[in-house]
């Protein structure tokens, strides 16, 4: 890779050495909270050295970013955020792992870039990225991120460095990739940013009036488009259960004349109170979306924030929760289970009423190399759900359902799924643990997930 110093001077100088010296309460994005230690330092090198856990913009809905124990120290990336080298001709970029997407986009757009894979949320840094192998709406054309990484620079829990790639040391990038940083402390990553004709997607919406129909219509829109997903009205039932809207969006050649420029982001103001959304609340918002929607198909030229982050629109929405917080019920259901499967599954999930407005359902392309990733070719479901003390039943509920039809949950987002849970639906977990075993075999690197799901 030709390695150019260009973009490096772009980006943001990295300025104060933070010092969290006393144990804190650390929040993750479900409003989750653990007794920890956290440093931000610059030079990650350093601060990683004797850390139990990195983490990046905490976006991660439940204990994936938490420390196991109250003594635990976790190292912040986010002021180690340089892009180390880019080569113009081939998009190859290599940067440290506290750069966020936000910030990637904002540099590589203009200048006709884009993230091969990007999730519903560009407050994510690329370290947060690799260890949770995001997905995105184009899964089942591109895959998971890891499969468009060519190499990670790591920090052991015993300290050492280590250089991994497909073709060295591949155990351990493999491992990482989707390893919910149990493995190693990322340090730098090394990736391909995609072309891209012009900043504007041409989109495609369609009002789609019960699941059969829309799972027709997703595995069309997949073989037409890249970027595919469908919101569902998780509360309708019967002959509507499942209609929802499908958006389905490719990267266009042409801009729009007078186009105009992305609205600005809002802020949400203050805690919802415990129970302000509920499902009546969620009811009156679901069907007002859906008959926003006109029937039929709408065309349009988009602008990438909209399309590809419709939510980050309202800054700090998790408030809406209120203190208590939500987590995000997410599983993918293999193709080999059939429609009947999706069908069920969405029936249980709305007889449940657990669920909040927004509930996601997206086509998945085959399994990644990353040995813990989530996806498998199939289709994924993904609801919020504000916590009450029924969520711990509702979440084993659901997952008895997914093992027995084959599937799995997202652990960047899961916080209630028990150890055995875990084991029956995760076949490849001997591997992870040997790898484990292997590469942090006095297991300093820990989290609150690991501790729950791994028991250390
Ligand atoms: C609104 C919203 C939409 C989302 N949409 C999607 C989606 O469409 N698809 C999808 O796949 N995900 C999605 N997510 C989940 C999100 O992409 C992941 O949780 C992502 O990992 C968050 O990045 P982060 O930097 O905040 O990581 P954190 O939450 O800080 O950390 C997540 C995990 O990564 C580990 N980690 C972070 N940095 C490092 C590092 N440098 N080295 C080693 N380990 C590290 C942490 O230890 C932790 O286990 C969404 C989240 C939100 C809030």
């Amino acid at each position: 890779m030709r390695h150019v110093e260009a973009m490096a001077a772009t980006n943001r100088i990295p300025t104060a050495i933070t010092m969290v010296p006393r144990a804190k309460a650390l929040t993750s994005w479900g409003r989750m909270t653990a007794l920890g230690y956290e440093i931000a330092h610059e030079r990650l090198g350093e601060s990683t050295e004797g850390a139990a856990l990195a983490r990046g913009l905490a976006r991660s809905y439940g204990d994936a970013s938490l420390p196991a124990r109250a003594s635990d120290r976790l190292a912040s990336t986010l002021l180690a955020d340089r892009v180390l080298a880019f080569d113009p001709v081939s998009g190859r970029l290599r940067a440290e792992s506290g750069l966020t997407l936000a910030e990637l986009n904002r540099l590589f757009i203009p200048r006709g870039w884009f993230t091969p894979v990007s999730p519903g949320t560009q407050f994510v840094t690329l370290g947060g990225m690799v260890a949770s192998d995001v997905h995105g709406k184009n899964h089942h054309r591109d895959g998971c991120f890891g499969a468009h990484v060519s190499g990670l620079l790591v920090r052991l829990g015993d300290g050492d460095l280590v250089e991994c790639s497909p073709r060295e040391h591949s155990d351990l990038f493999y491992g990482c990739i989707g390893g919910m940083g149990l493995l190693g402390h990322i340090l730098e990553v090394e990736f391909q940013l995609r072309a891209i004709p012009s900043p504007w997607i041409r989109t495609e919406t369609l009002r789609v009036n019960n699941l059969g129909e829309f799972l027709t219509c997703l595995s069309d829109a997949a073989s037409r488009f890249p970027y595919t997903m469908g919101w569902i009205d998780c509360l309708a039932r019967q002959k509507h259960l499942g209609r929802g809207v499908l958006m389905a969006g490719e990267w266009s050649s042409e801009a729009p004349p007078g186009a105009r420029p992305p609205a600005h982001s809002l802020r949400f103001p203050f805690d919802l109170p415990t129970g302000a959304l509920n499902r009546y609340t969620a009811r009156a918002f679901n069907t007002a979306f859906f008959r926003a929607h006109r029937a039929g198909i709408s065309r349009s030229l988009s602008t990438p924030e909209p399309f590809f982050y419709p939510l980050d629109r309202v800054l700090d929405w998790n408030r809406a929760y209120g203190k208590r917080g939500f987590t995000q019920y997410q599983c993918v259901l293999p193709r080999a289970a059939g429609p009947e499967a999706v069908h069920e599954f969405l029936q249980r999930m709305v007889q449940t009423q657990s669920t909040s407005p927004l509930c996601v359902i997206k086509d998945c392309g085959p399994e990644g190399r990353g040995v813990l990733s989530f996806p498998l070719e199939g289709t994924s479901i993904a609801a919020d759900m504000r916590i009450t003390e029924e969520t711990p039943r509702v979440v084993r509920l659901l997952n008895e359902f997914v093992i027995s039809a084959g599937g799995r949950i997202y652990l960047t987002k899961d916080r209630f799924t028990s150890r055995r849970d875990f084991a029956a639906m995760e076949p490849r977990l001997p591997t992870f643990n040997a790898l484990r075993e292997r590469w942090d075999p006095n297991r300093r690197l820990r989290s609150a997930l690991s501790q729950r799901l791994l028991e250390y």
